[in-house]
């Protein structure tokens, strides 16, 4: 996401108002980054030419913070006792890249998963930080292709679930629950549940526009004050409603 999208922003907006103002001109100062998500700066330049215009915001648009859509792949979330029995005595995870919510990262470090009728998945991406609690989060389709047969939970619920075995380069480490599918879900800071009207654990719907349109019914709400406001769905969810950077979706209550 470089100086090229930025520009087409702009002139999108500018060509979207052309009917109502004369005056398209705009001088942006807002701290963009290579890295800052599409849905932020859409949300960033929105909320600026409006105000410059003296415009009031579409209802979608009055939103505290951008609605980011993203697309889990599956990944792992071990404790650091399973992080060193598959990595060695003193191991700690090296984070590889960020993710949206906060001090969340990508470590460099993946495991080899081994199902229940020994078939594979190699190169499981682990997520850091450690957590207290081992949890993997796959896609139906990595379920099926695995032999098991997992049932959709919330992050943290793992009780009664399947295991596994994982391996890495230095052992293996054997987990008798945890192999989940993550339930659709929002993160939400306070701002943005206040804003939706909705508390922890509410469900929400978040429809998807775009030539696969959909409608995702049960869409957990989890608010949290560390939260950016991001909707988690798998792999295979985002491959059923067509999900591209710039398909456009709405939280609705
Ligand atoms: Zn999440």
């Amino acid at each position: 996401m470089g100086k090229s999208l930025f520009l087409w922003l702009n002139l999108e907006i500018m060509v979207d108002l052309s009917t109502k103002t004369n005056e398209t001109k705009l001088v942006m100062a807002l701290p963009i980054t290579s890295t800052t998500p599409r849905a932020v700066i859409e949300h960033m330049v929105r909320e600026q030419v409006y105000a410059r215009l003296g415009l009031a915001l579409p209802s979608a648009s009055k939103a505290p913070n951008a609605l980011l859509v993203n697309i889990s792949a599956r990944h792992c979330h071990l404790t650091q006792e399973a992080v060193e029995a598959l990595f060695g005595p003193g191991h700690q995870l090296r984070p590889m890249k960020e993710l949206y919510q906060h001090g969340q990262f990508a470590a460099q470090e993946s495991v080899t998963l081994i199902g229940p009728r020994s078939r594979i998945i190699s190169n499981l991406r682990i997520l850091g930080p450690c957590r207290s609690l081992n949890q993997i989060e796959l896609a139906y389709t990595d379920a099926i292709a695995l032999g098991f047969d997992i049932p959709v939970r919330m992050s943290g619920d793992v009780a009664g679930t399947p295991g596994c075995m994982l391996m890495g380069p230095h052992g293996y480490f054997q987990l008798h629950e945890g192999v989940i599918r993550a339930q659709p879900h929002v993160h939400m800071h306070p701002e943005d549940a206040a804003f939706y009207q909705v508390k922890h654990l509410q469900e929400m719907k978040l429809r998807v526009h775009g030539p696969l349109s959909m409608t995702f019914e049960r869409l957990v709400v989890r608010v949290d004050p560390s939260f950016k406001l991001e909707v988690h769905i798998d792999t295979d969810e985002g491959n059923a409603c067509g999900l591209k950077p710039n398909t456009f979706c709405e939280l609705l209550s």
